[in-house]
């Protein structure tokens, strides 16, 4: 058995946020403002510790609440494609509401 030291790739990373248990994980886990300044707005899941398996990705006790902004401030480089991909859940649940 092999132990990783690298960290999830960004086509790990995308399958997972892709996924209906994220998506589950997300609802379970997601506060009601942000744990840094107090924003209810733009919120989302970020990892404290950095995350080397697929299998700690999902754990609630490795996760806290930030708004989108200060997301941005805590690593700037990689949360655009996030993001995007959140927005497109959002738009494919909302069109999914309506039907
Ligand atoms: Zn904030
Ligand atoms: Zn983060």
């Amino acid at each position: 058995m092999t132990e990783r030291k690298h960290s999830l790739t960004s086509d790990e990373l995308r399958r997972v946020w892709q996924s209906d248990e994220w998506k589950e994980f997300v609802g379970k886990n997601l506060g009601d403002h942000c744990s840094l300044c107090g924003s209810k707005e733009s919120l989302l899941l970020h990892h404290r510790t950095f995350v080397y398996k697929l299998e700690s990705y999902m754990d609630s006790s490795r996760v806290v609440t930030v708004c989108k902004r200060c997301h941005h401030l805590i690593h700037p480089h990689n949360v655009t494609e996030l993001e995007a991909i959140l927005k497109k859940n959002r738009d494919r649940l909302q069109r999914k509401d309506e039907l």
